[in-house]
């Protein structure tokens, strides 16, 4: 078998050209969508990550805004900058770059920013409302994998899903989002003995682990769809994903490359949250979706 790649950057492509669409039809009624990105601190990584995620507002029509403080930034003076942003009217989502800077309390931080602005779906608000399976701002990379696999066709319910990570931003809500688009969910995490015994087990194989090529072929159920959220750097600068790639190909049904996967759906379902936080204050929302097929 090979499997069928899922091109994770045409279907972001195809939902940034509906959300162009849609800040087109805000902005003649007057409302440019805002997005906010705070960044703390000189990591470089996270400078590519702020940069694109500008960028792409930009592409799609939208007001960005980069706010880049020093490494040295006092937790208060965060937290006042964040206040702010959540009483502009012209930002419609913030987002603040992780990780931050030692000296400051994360979820402090997260917890400052106003619900209705938290497009990245970390506020505990937002993740009790995806833990009952109510419509919220759901975190961006998991999002991002779901409206991946209803875009292919997959059918999500019924089906054993296995994810393979426990963290906050990715592993949890993904495997929340599983549940509640009605698949039977298995977590496995570093803990977890004989993983590849569970993860054969999975119709829908789930890697958000942060390790190189981890997932071999033989852990993989012949048939499976295999979603690799993995962005890992070598020693040698290189990047790999979590999956074995060309050998887990041969076996599964479907596979998500990288890149070309879930990064750029990512970005697009930040767009997506940002655009409908703005739709809400325009009164023009519909229900933030939460079905998946
Ligand atoms: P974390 O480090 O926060 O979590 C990794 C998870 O993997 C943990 O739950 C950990 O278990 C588990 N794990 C580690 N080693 C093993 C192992 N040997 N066997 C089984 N489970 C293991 O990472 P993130 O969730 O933030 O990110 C995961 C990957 O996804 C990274 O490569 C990251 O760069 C990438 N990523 C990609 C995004 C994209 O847009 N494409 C967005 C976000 C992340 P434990 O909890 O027990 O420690």
């Amino acid at each position: 078998m090979t499997a069928r790649i899922i091109d994770g950057k045409a279907i972001a492509q195809q939902h940034r050209a509906e959300l162009a669409v849609r800040v087109g039809r805000l902005k003649a009624g007057g409302l440019t969508p805002g997005l906010a990105v705070v960044i703390v601190g000189d990591d470089p990584a996270s400078k590519v990550y702020v940069r694109n995620k500008a960028l792409a507002c930009e592409q799609i029509g939208m007001h960005s805004e980069v706010h880049a403080l020093p490494a040295s930034t006092a937790q208060a003076h965060l937290l006042d900058f964040v206040r702010r942003l959540n009483g502009n009217d012209d930002i419609h989502g913030i987002l603040v770059q992780m990780p931050l800077p030692k000296s400051i309390d994360a979820r402090a931080v997260i917890e400052t920013i106003a619900p209705e602005k938290d497009v990245d779906g970390f506020a505990y608000q937002n993740v009790g409302a995806l833990v009952v399976g109510e419509a919220a701002f759901y975190p961006c990379t998991p999002l991002g994998v779901m409206k991946m696999l209803e875009e292919e066709g997959i059918a999500v319910a019924g089906k054993h899903a296995v994810v393979v990570g426990r963290s906050t931003i990715v592993g949890k809500p993904m495997a929340l989002l599983l549940i509640n688009a009605s698949a039977t969910v298995t977590v496995c995490h570093s803990k977890t003995p004989d993983l590849g015994a569970i993860t054969r087990q999975g119709d829908i194989l789930v890697a958000a682990v942060g390790r190189a090529r981890m997932i071999t072929a033989d852990m993989v159920k012949p048939g499976a769809v295999v979603i690799d959220v993995g962005i890992n750097r070598l020693p040698d600068g290189k990047l790999a994903s979590d999956v074995d790639y060309g050998a887990v190909a041969a076996v599964a049904s479907h596979i998500t490359p990288v890149p070309g996967g879930v990064g750029p759906m990512t970005i697009a379902m930040l767009l997506a949250n940002a655009v409908k936080s703005a739709e809400r204050v325009a009164g023009l929302d519909a229900g933030i979706e939460t079905r998946i097929a």
